[in-house]
C-alpha cells in the first residue's frame, strides 16, 4: 500500500510506518512492475492541478494500515545522538544530475547538526536512485537499509534549479525524519473536499485506492504521533494544494526554500 508523508516539521517521531515516501524492499520489486502505482504527475484538465507531484510511499507490509489504526507505534524516526555524519550513495544517474541534487541536499547542514557524506561507502544510511516512478524517500532512520532509499524520478539535467530546490529540499527532509506538513493536526486548516480529492487520486494515473488517500492524504498525525510545530504554510514539507481540493477554498503555493520554522525545528533536533 502506497502513502504519502511529509513533512513539514512534523518530525514524526512516529510510526514505524513509514509515511509516505517509504516502501519495503518488496514492494519496490512491485513498483518496477507497476508503474501507474507510484507517484507521478498527474494529468488534469487543470492547469493548477496539473502541477502537483506527490511523494508517496508504500507501507510497509508488516505494519499494515487496516489492521490497527494503533499500530504504528511510536517508533522514532530521527537519526539516533551518536549518528550525525549521513552517508549517502548514488546507485545510479546522471553525474551532473547528481551533483545537483548534493549541492540542494547539503543546505540543510546549515541549520542543524547533520552531515551529508556522498560516497561509495559499504554501508550507506541514504541510498539514491533515478530509476523509479516519483519521487519519494523513507523516513529518518528508516533509510537504513533500504535500496534505494529514496528516488527522484524527474529530475534530469534540464530540469530548473528551482524544481531541484522544492524536490531535493523535501526528500532529504524526509530522511532526517520529517514528515508531510499537511497532515499536521496542529491547527491545520485544510477541510478536504472529499469527492473531489478521491475522484482525482483514485483516477489515472494515480490509481489509488480509496483507503490510500485516506492514508496518504486525509489522515492526521496526533500530537502523540510526532514532533511538530504549528502547522506551518511555508515548510518545505508541505505540498502545492488547489483550491478544488478543499472546501474552504485554503490552498498552499509550491515551496522552494526551507523555512524559517524548518530551519528552526531541524536545528532543535539536530543540535550544531
Ligand atoms: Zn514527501
Amino acid at each position: 500500500m502506497k502513502t504519502i508523508t511529509t513533512f513539514g516539521l512534523l518530525a514524526v517521531s512516529l510510526l514505524t510506518f513509514f509515511l509516505s515516501c517509504n516502501k519495503s524492499s518488496s514492494d519496490i520489486q512491485k513498483s518496477k512492475t507497476e508503474p501507474d502505482s507510484k507517484m507521478k504527475i498527474a494529468t488534469l484538465s487543470n492547469d493548477s492541478l496539473r502541477k502537483i507531484k506527490v511523494c508517496t510511499a508504500l507501507v510497509s507490509e508488516s505494519h499494515a494500515l487496516d489492521s490497527g489504526k494503533e499500530a504504528f507505534g511510536n517508533s522514532d524516526l530521527f537519526w539516533p545522538e551518536d549518528k550525525r555524519t549521513l552517508y549517502v550513495n548514488f546507485l545510479d544517474g546522471d553525474p551532473i544530475v547528481q551533483q545537483k541534487v548534493m549541492n540542494v541536499a547539503k543546505q540543510w547542514e546549515n541549520y542543524c547538526g547533520l552531515k551529508f557524506i556522498f560516497s561509495n561507502s559499504p554501508n550507506p544510511d541514504i541510498t539514491i536512485s533515478f530509476n523509479e516512478i516519483g519521487s519519494w524517500s523513507y523516513i529518518g532512520k528508516d533509510s537504513k537499509g533500504k535500496i534505494p532509499s529514496m528516488n527522484y524520478g524527474w529530475l534530469n539535467a534540464d530540469t530548473p534549479q528551482s524544481e531541484y530546490d522544492r524536490v531535493v529540499l523535501h526528500e532529504f527532509g524526509h530522511a532526517i525524519g520529517l514528515c508531510h506538513e499537511f497532515q499536521s493536526s496542529n491547527n491545520n486548516p485544510i477541510i478536504w473536499d472529499e469527492p473531489v480529492v478521491y475522484q482525482y487520486y483514485m483516477g489515472p494515473p494515480n490509481n489509488w485506492t480509496k483507503e490510500e488517500v485516506d492514508y496518504n492524504l486525509f489522515k492526521r498525525y496526533s500530537s502523540s504521533e510526532y514532533n511538530g510545530t504549528e502547522f506551518d504554510p511555508f515548510s518545505i514539507m508541505q505540498y502545492s494544494l488547489p483550491a478544488e481540493f478543499t472546501k474552504n477554498g485554503y490552498h498552499l503555493s509550491s515551496v522552494y526554500k526551507l523555512s524559517e520554522t524548518d530551519k528552526k525545528f531541524i536545528a532543535s533536533i539536530y543540535p550544531k
